[in-house]
């Protein structure tokens, strides 16, 4: 038996498949009724009346949408924001601007690795770079 602090009270139990305590389950499950209860009956209703009317915290709401188990796309105002730039979404971690700047970021690091092999055009380009940077100075 392993005992482990709970990650969400910091109560010692014996560790099973999750990282937080029985009563912390319990009470998740308690909660995630409350939200899904309240939102089938006020389907526009936003995180913070949720929050306000099952006093289930802003953050385990969020948690909720993002561990995928409450469908925000289905409610028009529950929104939370993009882990970013804060803008308000509905599914996954980032807005839309963020994921693309994301990602183009992601295609220039891995454009970049497949041009080490040292062609000409990205040694102009390199030289281009420096030049630039030294105009900025
Ligand atoms: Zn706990
Ligand atoms: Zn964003």
């Amino acid at each position: 038996m392993a005992l482990t602090n709970c990650k969400q009270c910091g109560r010692l139990f014996n560790r099973t498949m999750k990282d937080i305590c029985p009563e912390c389950v319990k009470q998740d499950d308690e909660d995630f009724m409350k939200v899904g209860q309240y939102l089938r009956a006020n389907r526009g209703a936003s995180p913070q009346e949720v929050h306000e009317e099952t006093e289930v915290a802003l953050e385990k709401i969020f948690r909720f949408i993002r561990e995928g188990r409450l469908i925000a796309e289905k409610y028009p105002a529950m929104t939370f924001p993009c882990e970013r730039c804060g803008l308000p979404i509905q599914s996954g971690r980032f807005c839309r601007s963020c994921s693309d700047e994301l990602k183009q970021q992601f295609d220039r690091v891995m454009h970049q690795d497949s041009e080490q092999s040292g062609s000409a055009s990205s040694r102009s380009r390199e030289e281009f770079y420096l030049k630039k940077r030294f105009e900025r100075k």
